[in-house]
Formats: C-alpha cells, sequence, structure tokens
C-alpha cells in the first residue's frame, strides 16, 4: 500500500472530536517512587482507567460513529480475545447498533461476562484449532453485518491514537515513549499522534517475548506470522501485525522491545502495591521494556502507556502469590 493511502494524524483529530465526550480523557499519572528509581520523569498513561478498562473503546466508537444508516441497521460483527469485544459491545449499545462477538473458548471469565452484559450476542470458538478471522468473515456475510477487526482498520487505529495525543497535550513533548504491541492499532495510532505532537521522542512497542512476531516483522521488513503465543499477556496474543498497521509502525516507531511474563508480573505488583492502580498483564510491557532501558533513560521524560485493566480478581491474586 502506498504510504499516501495510510491514515494520518488528521484521523486521530477526527477520531478525538467524534469520541468527545463519549470516551473518558484518562489521567496521566506519576509516582515520586518509581522516579527515583528510574532517576528520571515517568509519566503513565491510565487508559487501565478508560471506559470498559482499556483503550480499545476509542477505536471502537470511533469506528461505529461513521457507520452509515443501513450498517447501523445491520449491525456489527467482530472477533476478539476480550478488550475489542468489549469496547465494540459497549460502543454498539451506545450507539443503538447490534452486535455479535467470536471469542475464543479459553478467554477469561469476565471479559465474556462482560461483552455479554452489554448486550452483544457472544459466539465462542477455540482459539488453538479454527481460523477465528475466516469464521467470522462467513458469519459477517451470512448476517450482513459489518466486520470491523481489532487492529488492522483505519478508522480504529486513528482512535487508539487519541490515548497518545492527550498524553502529550497534557505532559509536554517526551524523549521516550513506551506502547504495549499485539496487531499493532495501539502502536500505529500513537505513531501517528507522537510524529505530529512530540517529533524528537524515541517510540517502541513492547510485546510479550513468548511471540515476537512484531519485533521480527519491524526488523526484517516483512510481516512475520507466528503460532498463536502462550503468555500471560492475552491482550497481545496476536499471530502478525497488520498490512495497514505495519507500514505506520515500520516508519514511524524506533524499536520493537519485549518482556517476559515474569516482568509483566513484577509490573502488576508496582502498579497496585505502589500506585494503586488494577493493570492486566499485558497493560504492563510498556512499563516493563522501560524497566529494563532504565540506565538509557536517566534524566529524561519518559512516557508509558497503561494500555487496560482487565483482569479477573482470583487470576490477578494467583500471577502474583505465584
Ligand atoms: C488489544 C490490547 C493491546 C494490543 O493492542 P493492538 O492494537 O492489538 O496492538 C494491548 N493492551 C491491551 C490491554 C489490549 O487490550
Amino acid at each position: 500500500m502506498a504510504d499516501t493511502a495510510l491514515p494520518t494524524y488528521d484521523d486521530v483529530i477526527a477520531a478525538a472530536s467524534r469520541i468527545a465526550g463519549h470516551a473518558r480523557h484518562t489521567p496521566v499519572m506519576t509516582s515520586r517512587i518509581l522516579d527515583e528509581e528510574f532517576g528520571a520523569q515517568v509519566f503513565f498513561k491510565c487508559e487501565n482507567l478508560q471506559r470498559m478498562g482499556a483503550f480499545k473503546f476509542r477505536g471502537a466508537f470511533n469506528a461505529l460513529s461513521k457507520f452509515t444508516p443501513a450498517q447501523r441497521q445491520a449491525g456489527v460483527i467482530a472477533f476478539s480475545s476480550g478488550n475489542h469485544a468489549q469496547g465494540i459491545a459497549l460502543s454498539a449499545r451506545m450507539l443503538g447498533i447490534p452486535a455479535t462477538i467470536l471469542m475464543p473458548q479459553d478467554a477469561p471469565a469476565s471479559k465474556i461476562d462482560a461483552t455479554r452484559g452489554y448486550g452483544a450476542e457472544v459466539v465462542i470458538f477455540d482459539r488453538f484449532k479454527d481460523d477465528r478471522e475466516k469464521l467470522c468473515r462467513a458469519l459477517a456475510e451470512q448476517r450482513g453485518m459489518t466486520l470491523i477487526p481489532p487492529y488492522d482498520h483505519a478508522d480504529v487505529l486513528a482512535g487508539q491514537g487519541t490515548a497518545a495525543k492527550e498524553l502529550f497535550e497534557e505532559a509536554g513533548p517526551l524523549d521516550a515513549f513506551f506502547v504495549p504491541l499485539g496487531g499493532g492499532g495501539l502502536l500505529s495510532g500513537s505513531a501517528l499522534a507522537t510524529r505530529a505532537l512530540s517529533p524528537a521522542c524515541k517510540l517502541y512497542g513492547v510485546e510479550p517475548e513468548a511471540g515476537n512476531d512484531g519485533q521480527q516483522s519491524f526488523r526484517t521488513g516483512s510481516i512475520v506470522h507466528i503460532d498463536t503465543p502462550k503468555t500471560i499477556a492475552d491482550g497481545a496474543q496476536t499471530q502478525h501485525l497488520g498490512n495497514i498497521t505495519f507500514p505506520i509502525i515500520r516508519r514511524d516507531v524506533d524499536d520493537v522491545l519485549t518482556a517476559t511474563d515474569a516482568e509483566l508480573v513484577e509490573g502488576m505488583r508496582f502498579m497496585a502495591s505502589r500506585m494503586k492502580l488494577l493493570v492486566e498483564p499485558t497493560g504492563c510491557l510498556g512499563l516493563a521494556a522501560a524497566r529494563r532501558m532504565k540506565a538509557d533513560l536517566r534524566g529524561k521524560r519518559v512516557g508509558v502507556l497503561l494500555s487496560g485493566g482487565n483482569v479477573d480478581l482470583a487470576r490477578f491474586c494467583s500471577l502474583l502469590a505465584a
């Protein structure tokens, strides 16, 4: 795809005005203890406090807001391990659009329940056997519904970019910014905002070490496909970057880093005990990578995106106890 066909920062600005008054303007928080540990100023963008508990509400609401009357009537269909499902389900309910969501049978119970609670029809599939995209496309065709994918969609990624836009507008330009990476909707949208508002900022995507397809793709220059990785970061268990997200990431991101499950658990512990914030494993990817790099961050202004907070309390406790 030619670069000119890719979404731009103007699309992020348009998304920001569409979601205004519907999405929460989440807080930017700091920690004196962490600043001392890093010898730096660290700004956390708290999307764990976003509506339905993750940034995905932004992209979902933006995409659904652009539906024509005919699309609104026929409804939306989506596939997701959880947060995109909830984002679509809640946005659909707010906009009066019927929603069908395909979810893996091993998705956290809280995410399945919340999606049903928002009034969506949930169809369960086996994430290690079924081709969810194929299944979803077949259902979409059968029911005449519009498919909104979790990351590889211009309106979705433009919506996700509004969180970074808010961070830079509130915290000012940064030296480094760490963003969780699954399929790249959040990272590519954040990249558009970063290059517009803080062009010199080093921008890092961070994915689970068990599934570093994004890192391989970024470094080799073509999209690498992997099997569904086994990691506690269920929001980033993606198998490949997208055809729209990858060229933006390749152009605008400085590097893709990884974090281990043990580092994510340490991040969850720090967030809960020191900052009183409940963050899901995937949401701690940025903090984990920043910690690994902290020697290089001394004296700098650092942004960390906390992408979500949806984790069963029982699971949260067992992860911390292990
Ligand atoms: C979806 C998700 C991600 C990854 O976002 P992509 O747009 O797929 O890269 C990161 N963190 C959380 C909490 C998520 O729900």
